[in-house]
């Protein structure tokens, strides 16, 4: 998959991590945009719920978003979510999360942009 270098505007591979051209740190660059994802209302499973979660995450890290409005419901799913997140939030993969202003079935995760740790 390509993206573009913010910087420059330079088409590079989605797996390099600094601009051949301007030398940009890739993985840190982004337009501020926020990825909206439902994981909550097809009757999803909790695993389903989760590795929708994971989608998101990786789908969001690999464009330019800035975080990931997450709808998870009122149920057992947001319980699960809140664990991972926190789990994942723990490990430095996620910066920060909390509940949509005003919504408590939805989620904003801010997603830790930059380098990536291991
Ligand atoms: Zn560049």
């Amino acid at each position: 998959m390509l993206r573009a270098c913010l910087d420059c505007g330079m088409a590079v591979d989605g797996n390099v991590t600094h601009c051949p051209k301007c030398d940009a740190d890739l993985a840190a660059q982004t337009d501020g945009s926020v990825l909206h994802a439902d994981i909550a209302h097809q009757r999803e499973t909790i695993p389903v719920a989760l590795h929708k979660l994971q989608q998101a995450l990786e789908e969001a890290r690999s464009g330019h978003a800035r975080a990931v409005r997450l709808v998870v419901g009122r149920g057992l799913i947001r319980d699960e979510v809140h664990r991972q997140l926190s789990w994942l939030k723990h490990s430095g993969e996620v910066l920060d999360f909390d509940h949509d202003e005003g919504n408590t079935g939805a989620i904003v995760i801010q997603l830790r942009r930059g380098a990536r740790k291991g």
